[in-house]
């Protein structure tokens, strides 16, 4: 293999590459990346306290919800400061919810999940922080909606904001050579889906003057649609609607008839990243038998 095939495989062969030459180099690796992904957590928890209540994300430290201490920095340490103090908090012993912890663990786990995954299957190294930001927008805003029963705008438009910033960034991720048809690509993923989306709602109002799902879930599954491209924008819609049709003919009376969607867009969202090589290759087996 000479130098510039070398080259030209490197974003697809990383992880074997380093894997096989320096496996301790990957020990350290994905405890970065666990480490990395425990801090998302850590700052997702405090999205889903601080943005529903309209508190500022920078502006206050973080504090103790009952006694309002501010937490330190050696007890604001992700999962390992919930682990030390049990749960409490140091100052009144007030027991945080384990919410906190398992927000922080899922997140590391994915994270490391998300590297591994696409360092096995080859794939171009530029996606991964789409899928990670999929995933950290997705667990964010599904879990605000079963709380608050909203998603805000400021998570919704941040994450479309950082897919078209990373989309400008690496135009590669998309298999397009130059930054503005990349942007288009990524822009028409967005839409086709979110508007698929909309003209559901608009019919639903229009015929039984009913809201089923709310606004703030077409803008999430513009974001999906940006995070992971058009056929896994639209393989999330499908699995959204499709599973949240089957809980909410279950339990429309707990919520009152209008169920949170955002649950089902991330469940949609995690089988994509992790699966769509399987989903894809089913689908092609599907039309080919026909
Ligand atoms: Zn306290």
């Amino acid at each position: 293999m000479n130098w510039q095939m070398w080259y030209q495989h490197a974003p697809y062969d990383w992880f074997s590459r380093f894997g096989m030459i320096y496996p301790a180099v990957w020990i350290f690796v994905f405890f970065w990346v666990f480490a990395m992904g425990a801090c998302f957590g850590s700052f997702l928890n405090v999205c889903i306290w601080r943005i529903p209540r309209k508190e500022s994300l920078s502006k206050t430290a973080s504090h103790c919800t009952t006694c309002g201490t501010a937490i330190r920095w050696f007890d604001n340490l992700p999962i390992i400061s919930y682990l030390i103090l049990q749960g409490k908090c140091r100052h009144c012993r007030t027991p945080y919810s384990p919410s906190y912890f398992f927000v922080e663990l899922t997140c590391a786990v994915l994270f490391v999940l998300t590297v591994l995954k696409s360092g096995l299957l080859k794939q171009y190294i530029g996606i991964i922080p789409f899928q990670l930001s999929a995933i950290f927008f997705t667990l964010g805003c599904a879990l605000i909606d079963v709380k608050h029963r909203i998603i805000p705008d400021k998570m919704s438009f941040s994450a479309i904001a950082i897919g078209l910033l990373f989309t400008l960034l690496m135009p590669q991720a998309w298999g397009a050579d130059s930054r503005l048809s990349a942007l288009l690509i990524a822009v028409i993923s967005g839409v086709i889906p979110a508007g698929i989306l909309a003209l559901f709602i608009l019919t639903c109002q229009l015929l039984w003057k009913r809201t089923v799902i709310g606004w703030g879930d077409v803008k999430l599954l513009l974001a999906i649609g940006i995070f992971l491209g058009l056929p896994g924008g639209i393989f999330v819609l499908l699995c959204g609607a499709f599973t949240g049709c089957i809980y909410g003919l279950a339990a429309i009376r707990k919520w009152n008839g209008v169920v949170p969607f955002a649950p089902f867009l991330t469940f949609g969202t995690l089988l994509w990243i992790f699966f769509s090589k399987y989903i894809l290759d089913a689908y092609y087996k599907f039309c080919i038998s026909w």
